[in-house]
């Protein structure tokens, strides 16, 4: 049967951004909402309101993680959208909150039109996403998932030393390990994009098939340290030099790879690092990500190939670590495109270069993500802008998303 195309309410989607934005809001329009601080709890309480009000019933699980979910007429596996309220210090008011919003907005049009689901319909908060007080990021969802160790995760302690347990038993969202989602129906992560891709392109819509695999290696260049006046150039063993060397042959290796491959050397430590003293040691690292597995395997291959000496220097290479390309369902990414095609909005199928909850929740639950825009590819900073417009997309895509999965 062919339903009538529904969408949300834009104006009270931008309120209700607007609203979340005040719980931490910096002096630039930003947010700095770190995970179970007070402007979290806040946000949390507000959430729990909103969703209270609608007729939802409000869980929280021994991780802090919250479950809103409006019954179904049939006792089945929830539909499931979230992502989390907490922010990085100075972040934006997009990253994050917007998917737990849309969820809110998703169900308020349901409600809005009488809509009874035949199945629950759940909204989802994560704990410290962001892993910007506690690290490491995604800290809760990997829990769920079995990726992190629940009691190492809770004797993680923020830089003023409150551990991660504290932290959740003074904030009243310490709930029952019974209350952790084990199965659903879909999972849907609705996301800004925090890159430039879909704005560069002048596309609304990013259907997230993956979240990229990655490597990181650091590699260790060691030389000798002499003194910078009497030693001649030929008779040195400068490890700088010798890593300056090895850093523009492997940007031009690893350029010459794949279009699609990124990488980054983002951390480089020069030993003694005393302008009178020729650098002893240099150690730096070389991550790179791609949806394809063969390309990193390449990538590996190029930096296990480097020379064990350059520049009378040695070289050493450790793995750090990697993680494969997380995969989301086919059909709930297909539902996810088919939402986008039925409203005509311009989309694309792309992959995720940023971590987020959805990657770990995949393991256990079908999922999928909606990117909306990200203005100059700007996050995790006070310049973070999604046009409400896109956001409201965003979030029709996702009602027919669920739309199409109540059936
Ligand atoms: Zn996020």
């Amino acid at each position: 049967m062919q339903k009538q195309k529904l969408y949300v309410n834009g104006e009270r989607l931008k309120a209700t951004i607007e609203t979340f934005a005040d719980f931490g809001r910096t002096a630039n329009n930003g947010v700095t909402r770190l995970s179970l601080t007070e402007e979290d709890v806040k946000a949390r309480h507000y959430f729990r309101a909103c969703c209270e009000e609608l007729g939802m019933t409000v869980k929280v699980d021994d991780m802090g993680n919250m479950y809103a979910t409006l019954a179904g007429t049939e006792n089945a596996p929830p539909i499931v959208m979230g992502s989390h309220l907490d922010s990085v210090k100075k972040g934006g008011r997009f990253d994050g909150v917007l998917g737990v919003i849309s969820g809110l907005e998703v169900v308020r049009t349901l409600v809005d039109h009488g809509i009874k689901p035949r199945i629950p319909v759940t909204v989802m908060n994560f704990t410290n996403e962001e892993g910007a007080r506690f690290e490491p990021s995604m800290m809760a969802s990997g829990v769920l998932s079995g990726k992190f160790d629940k009691s190492v995760m809770l004797s993680k302690r923020d830089a003023d030393g409150v551990t991660f347990d504290e932290a959740l038993n003074a904030s009243g969202y310490a709930g029952e390990a019974g209350n952790r989602i084990k199965e659903a129906t879909a999972y849907l992560e609705l996301h800004i994009e925090q890159g430039p891709v879909l704005e560069k392109e002048q596309l609304k819509i990013g259907v997230v098939d993956c979240v990229v695999g990655m490597v990181c290696y650091e590699i260790e260049v060691t030389g000798q340290s002499n003194h910078a006046g009497t030693t001649p150039m030929g008779l040195r063993k400068d490890a700088l030099f010798a890593a300056t060397d090895l850093i523009a042959e492997l940007r031009g290796k690893l350029g010459d790879l794949d279009g699609e491959l990124v990488f980054t050397m983002g951390r480089l430590n020069v030993y003694p690092n005393i302008h009178t003293v020729i650098p002893n040691k240099v150690v730096f690292t070389v991550e790179a990500r791609h949806k394809n597995e063969d390309v990193i395997r390449e990538v590996e291959k190029i930096l296990l190939g480097l020379p064990g000496q350059q520049g009378g220097c040695e070289i050493k290479r450790t793995k750090l670590w990697s993680r494969d390309t997380v995969w989301f369902d086919p059909s709930i990414v297909g539902a996810v495109e088919a939402a986008a095609q039925s409203y005509g909005y311009p989309y694309k199928k792309m992959a995720s270069g940023a971590g987020h909850d959805a990657q770990f929740v995949a393991s256990f639950l079908p999922s999928a993500m909606i990117f909306v825009p990200s203005v100059n590819g700007q996050s995790h900073c006070e310049e973070e802008f999604t046009p409400y417009e896109d956001c409201e997309k965003g979030v029709n895509v996702l009602l027919e998303t669920v739309l199409s999965l109540l059936g």
